[in-house]
């Protein structure tokens, strides 16, 4: 946990109305910023700065991320269409927040990585 941190600050207020899941591992937000009709952050409860920063059993982590993601994509009615997860990983792909997370995203044909 990092006290600066926005989703740490998030992550760790049980009665925090922008928290749409939560299970032991990860919990998941709506981005403030939405980039597509579904957008959704599937955050790990422990602060980890990104995929670089695991240690330990952290790897683990990511088979919730990935069942997060799909739970939550089945939630909206997207899993049979489909969506994207990403993860912005450093500076080059322009994480700006510091704490692992993966986007979900859908709700739309949204063509090619580009
Ligand atoms: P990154 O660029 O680090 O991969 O993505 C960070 C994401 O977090 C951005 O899409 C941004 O819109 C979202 N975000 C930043 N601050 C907040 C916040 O306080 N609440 C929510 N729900 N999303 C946030
Ligand atoms: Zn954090």
């Amino acid at each position: 946990m990092s006290d600066e941190c926005i989703f740490c600050e998030i992550g760790r207020d049980p009665s925090n109305a922008a928290v749409v899941y939560r299970d032991n591992v990860v919990f998941a937000i709506n981005d403030i910023n939405p980039k597509a009709p579904i957008h959704m952050l599937i955050i790990p409860i422990k602060h980890i700065t990104g995929l670089s920063e695991m240690a330990g059993n952290d790897e683990l982590i990511m088979m919730y991320v990935a069942l997060a993601a799909e739970e939550m994509a089945k939630r909206q009615g997207i899993s049979k269409q489909g969506f994207r997860l990403i993860i912005n990983q450093g500076q080059d792909a322009g994480q700006t927040i510091n704490h692992l997370h993966a986007h979900m995203m859908g709700g739309k044909s949204l063509g090619d990585m580009g």
